[in-house]
């Protein structure tokens, strides 16, 4: 992207915040790999604080690490707190040179933690990755950051129906939770569950992203789509005129009927429209390798919680306790026996 036609994407993005509605701007830059457009990252900065310095905003990048030199150091120590940049690792080094080309050593991680240790770092996983998991999560924690995001389960090129790969997923989940038990104060995205949601009685119909509403996407020629997904690098031409042409902001359009009616815990299983939508050709429908993966995740996460609440009865107040504990029995009772079978 060049300069000018970055500089017209947020003049768009800033020219249509609605004050009212939202709390700020995040401008998430993606790559590939974002610093290998350093300078143009900085004259952006620039340009946004100067254009609209009265506007709540955060720039982003996601960045493998592997090409910040010195300057770029010192120049994104000066600006921590107006740019955030979030490293992807995907654990342990010997994973991580399995995933990622050997490219462990070129990482200055305690730079990232020491600036940001509050950012979630992204973590891809792989099949290679599984029998890994816990350890490549310890790890991750080990080096400074406090918080694990992007842990997507459901990803990756391998059989999640396999007996084995089940089985060793458990193993792995299990040890995760006794972790987390002992170290309360380190996140997990994958375990984080507002459990209290599934007793709610008021249950509505939600859209799970902002895609297309609070979120907007530019791709290198400044062209508008709904979100990252959404673009030809996923769809053909004749696909994204089809998807284009619904209304993103119909709620209802997002919402999958079926989970909604059936499923307990429908308020806390995560969904991208866009992934949902080149499997089924539907905003809310999802696979069914999703569904098994959110459902076992639950137990898990159930786990946690149950023994958070039973080392600190008073973690929560009176009425979330209650239909805390309400959500993690009914979850047990509703998916326990699914996966008894894989030792869990
Ligand atoms: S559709 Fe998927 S990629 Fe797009 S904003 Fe939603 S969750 Fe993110
Ligand atoms: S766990 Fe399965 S049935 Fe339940 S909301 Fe998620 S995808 Fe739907």
């Amino acid at each position: 992207m060049d300069l000018d036609t970055a500089k017209a994407c947020v003049d768009k993005i800033f020219e249509s915040y609605d004050r009212e509605k939202y709390s700020g701007i995040l401008l998430k830059f993606m790559g590939g790999e974002p610093l290998l457009e350093f300078e143009l990252l900085r004259q952006i900065y620039e340009y946004v604080h100067e254009r609209y310095p009265d506007t709540k905003k955060m720039l982003f990048a996601t960045t493998n690490g592997t090409l910040l030199n010195d300057e770029m150091k010192a120049w994104f120590h000066g600006h921590r707190n107006g740019f955030y940049l979030g490293l992807s690792i995907d654990g342990t080094p010997e994973v991580h040179n399995h995933n990622r080309s050997g490219s462990f050593e070129k990482i200055d991680t305690g730079f990232f933690a020491q600036n940001w240790p509050e950012q979630g770092v992204k973590m891809t996983i792989s099949e290679y990755s599984i029998p890994r998991l816990a350890e490549s999560i310890k790890f991750i924690h080990s080096l400074g950051f406090q918080k694990v995001r992007g842990v997507n389960l459901a990803e990756g090129n391998f059989q999640w129906d396999e007996e084995e790969v089940v089985r060793e997923l458990v193993r792995q989940l299990k040890e995760l939770v006794d972790f987390y038990v002992e170290n309360d104060n380190l996140y997990n995205q994958m375990f984080d569950k507002q459990f209290a949601l599934c007793e709610a009685r008021d249950r509505r119909k939600f859209k799970w992203c902002g895609t297309g509403v609070s979120c907007l996407f530019f791709d290198v020629d400044g062209k508008q789509y709904p979100c990252s997904y959404f673009t030809p690098m996923t769809f053909s031409p004749e696909e994204l005129k089809e998807v284009m042409s619904l209304d993103f902001s119909n709620e209802s359009l997002f919402a999958c009927d079926k989970c909604f009616t059936d499923c307990y815990i429908y308020p806390m299983c995560p969904t991208c429209a866009g992934a949902n939508y080149q499997t089924n050709k539907d905003f809310g429908v999802k696979d069914d390798i999703h569904c098994r993966t959110q459902k076992l995740i639950c137990l898990f996460a159930a786990e946690l919680e149950a023994q958070r609440i039973i080392r600190n009865p008073k973690r929560y107040d009176a009425h979330k306790t209650y239909y805390t504990i309400n959500a993690i029995e009914e979850i047990r009772r509703l998916y326990y026996g699914e996966f008894e079978k894989y030792g869990i």
